[in-house]
């Protein structure tokens, strides 16, 4: 527990991958600052990934500051492991000053433009506060999940591990996004009977014509547009990642397939009346949608190649179903299922309710300008599409970290000279 009130240039809410790197450009220009942990550092991927996790964007994907991915496989993906024994490396390259176990409740700022932090380990004052706690605060559960027989064990991907820690019987996956459709395969290869409500997520190639698709599109420059040049603007925030993994070198999701392997599947799922499962008669829709997107992406590819004169072993393809579905099931008796566990995979919701500041929209998202919000001294940084495609990602936080360090240091030096100026008064 601080006992005066400490002073910083900058208080770093977060110490996850983006709260080190912001603590690294600010070492550079030599501002004060301290990041606060709640758990310890790189908490989610330490506590809230699955045993068989693997990173779903390529290994030279992986650029923080000064140590971006230097291992012999920059084409592969690392796993849960080897992901955290690089962030490991980067901490100790960082050496930020972070106090682990120290939760911020309230950051306020006055009219002299200086915040106030509150915490569990006392309160510390600061010019300007960088919110980098992530974007995946509050596990979403439906309210129908509590009229769902407590002998059914429920739990949220965020708490997945393997298909160990649930019951003999099938089990449930609600939502077929990035994780959804990734623990629906290793619940499956693990030899449980899978049970999937699938949502509206799309789903890409992993491999195309002899590349990663992520690759072709980095030639293409996909991962250089801004949220400004995106057709979607600001609302790409909203969409659902693709699904698709880096497991074992990396492959398709291909959920007709899993289905031809015994996987139920289902369109999304609306309700349990105390007795079936409801489900909307959407499967065949949720299906074609994704495939669609995984075409059009090869087919932008295929131009792609053809305008630059490229040869590839490989011609253009398009993807055919392998299963067709046989019949919309829209309600399943769950005692005559089988099925014992549920997992949720419909996402998280953002809580930045301990930051009292007029910079949040209506459904809770931060408004901001690549991190710099309206309140002067205020930042975000982290959020998907912050920026870029990459800035929720290891691909683009460093280069929106850099950009708000430039901003922060003159800030910082203005509030300096201001202190100075006050105390000669
Ligand atoms: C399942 C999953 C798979 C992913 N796979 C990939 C991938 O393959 N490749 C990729 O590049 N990215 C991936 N990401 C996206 C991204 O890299 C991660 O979300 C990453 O953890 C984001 O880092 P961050 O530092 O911005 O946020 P986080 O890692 O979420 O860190 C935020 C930190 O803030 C702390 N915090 C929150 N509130 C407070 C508070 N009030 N007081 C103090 N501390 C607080 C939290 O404890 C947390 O440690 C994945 C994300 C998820 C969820």
């Amino acid at each position: 527990m601080t006992s005066s009130i400490e002073h910083y240039s900058v208080i770093i809410v977060g110490g996850g991958q983006s709260g080190l790197t912001m603590s690294y450009f600010l070492q550079q220009v030599n501002l004060s600052h301290l990041v606060l942990e709640k758990h310890s550092i790189f908490h989610g991927w330490k506590h809230e990934r699955w045993d068989a996790f693997t990173l779903v964007t390529p290994n030279w994907q992986c650029d923080l500051p000064g140590l971006p991915y230097d291992g012999d496989d920059p084409r592969g993906f690392m796993t849960g492991k080897q992901t955290i024994a690089w962030l490991e490396r980067f901490a100790a390259k960082v050496q930020a000053p972070v106090k682990e176990g120290v939760t911020v409740n309230l950051v306020t700022q006055d009219d002299q433009g200086k915040y106030h932090i509150t915490t569990t380990d006392g309160d510390y004052t600061a010019d300007q506060v960088v919110v980098c706690s992530g974007g995946y605060h509050v596990p979403v559960i439906p309210r129908m999940a509590e009229r769902i027989p407590a002998s059914v064990q429920q739990l949220h991907s965020a708490e997945y591990k393997n298909a160990k820690q649930l019951p003999d019987g099938g089990v449930l996956v609600v939502g077929s996004g990035q994780s959804g459709a990734q623990i629906a395969e290793d619940l499956h290869l693990q030899g449980k009977k899978v049970f999937l409500a699938t949502g509206n997520a799309p789903r890409v190639a992993r491999f195309y014509r002899g590349k990663d698709v992520v690759e072709w599109l980095d030639d293409m420059g996909y991962y250089k547009m801004s949220v400004k040049e995106h057709s979607l603007g600001e609302n790409v925030r909203n969409n659902t990642n693709h699904y698709v993994t880096g497991r074992d070198g990396g492959r398709d999701i291909d959920l007709r397939q899993f289905a031809l392997e015994g996987m139920e599947l289902f369109g999304q799922m609306t309700d349990f009346d105390g007795q079936n499962l409801l489900f909307k008669a959407n499967l065949a829709d949720n299906l074609q949608k994704a495939d669609n997107t995984f075409n059009n992406i090869n087919s932008r590819i295929d131009a792609w190649i053809e305008s630059q004169g490229i040869t590839t072993d490989e011609g253009p393809s398009q993807y055919e179903p392998v299963w067709q579905v046989p019949l919309e099931r829209t309600q399943l008796d769950l005692a005559e299922s089988g099925i014992t566990s549920i997992v949720w995979c419909i996402g998280f919701r953002p809580d930045f309710g301990w930051l009292d500041a007029p910079v949040f929209n209506g459904q809770g998202h931060p408004k901001h300008d690549r991190g710099v919000t309206s309140q002067p001294g205020l930042y975000f940084l982290g959020l998907p599409w912050l920026h870029t495609w990459g800035s929720g990602r290891f691909s683009g936080v460093k280069q929106d970290a850099e950009y708000l360090c430039g901003i922060i240091d003159q800030y910082g030096q203005q509030a300096i000279e201001k202190d100075e100026l006050a105390a000669s008064a």
